[in-house]
């Protein structure tokens, strides 16, 4: 090889390592059928019974799986993976995760058998960027996914990837990264955030006579105010929302899915409400759709 052949053959390696990424977003984007802009859903878990059971819930989850364009794949952000940094699952089959305790062995017997995407996990981490997304291969679904979008198809043949949530940065820093999403609700991705926008596991009244604390009205009231008036700012300084917002969010795990869900809103798309209601006092199973 002479020099010139040399130096030609080094301006060919950027070349090819390119041809080979758009290789594989063409195979990502064929894939992934184009469906217009895919709704975001905020969905509120609750108890993991409701994996198995048939409630007003789970009939509000079935109704909403059934009333939206079936998705190319899920991205769900749960409230029960915490990490330091954040991540994708990227495992091409991830395992059912059981992360509580003292539940009935039925629940524990519970596998839901939906494939990963690997592909979105990449293109998650293209589109936000690699340094702020790294990959995971060792989680799989927690109930806070599973219990949820089991109900929602129950033949798991939708692919599913878990983004997990960063406990060392601020809510202001996942309001943004989670923005970066945008692009693929065009690409016929559904994204999830599955926590309780009211979520005080001390104050729940288990002898069953309140279902919604004075508190988690007003929580409540609030919550869906600042909603419908993209008042994004106030929620993510929740903070500083007052004392009835202090008991409803005691840690804010639960709370974080809702950010990351309003995120991805444009100004002028709606907002609609469903299974808006509180159980046990102090679990508000309030969820909603972009
Ligand atoms: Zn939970």
């Amino acid at each position: 090889m002479n020099r010139k052949q040399f130096l030609a053959s080094l301006a060919l390696i950027p070349l090819s390592q390119h041809v080979m990424k758009l290789t594989e977003l063409n195979k990502l984007s064929s894939s992934m059928e184009r469906t217009g802009r895919m709704p975001v859903l905020f969905i509120g878990h609750g108890s993991p019974m409701n994996a198995l059971e048939h409630n007003e819930f789970t009939q509000g989850w079935q109704s909403m799986a059934a009333a939206i364009p079936k998705p190319n794949a899920i991205i769900c952000i749960s409230a029960h993976w915490e990490t330091k940094g954040t991540f994708v699952t990227s495992m091409a089959m991830p395992k059912t995760i059981h992360d509580f305790g003292g539940f009935p062995q039925k629940l524990f017997d519970v596998q839901y058998p939906a494939p990963g995407s690997p592909e979105l996990a990449s293109e998650v981490q293209r589109t936000v960027g690699e340094s702020k997304v790294g990959l995971d291969d060792k989680w799989g679904f927690d109930h806070g996914a599973w219990s949820v979008i089991m109900q929602m198809y129950p033949d798991a043949s939708v692919p599913v990837i878990q983004l997990s949530l960063d406990y060392s940065q601020n809510t202001q820093y996942q309001y943004n990264l989670a923005r970066q999403l945008a692009p693929l609700r065009e690409k016929g991705v559904l994204i999830i955030g599955s926590g309780n926008m009211i979520h005080n596991l001390r104050a729940i009244d288990w002898s069953g006579k309140t279902q919604e604390f004075d508190w988690a009205v007003e929580a409540n009231a609030t919550f869906k105010k600042l909603i419908t008036g993209n008042e994004h700012q106030q929620l993510i300084n929740y903070q500083k929302l007052g004392t009835a917002v202090a008991m409803a969010i005691p840690t804010p795990e639960h709370y974080l899915p809702l950010l990351y869900v309003l995120a991805l809103k444009n100004k002028d798309e709606e907002i609609t409400f469903f299974n808006d209601k509180t159980v046990m006092g102090s679990i508000s199973m309030t969820s909603l759709k972009i």
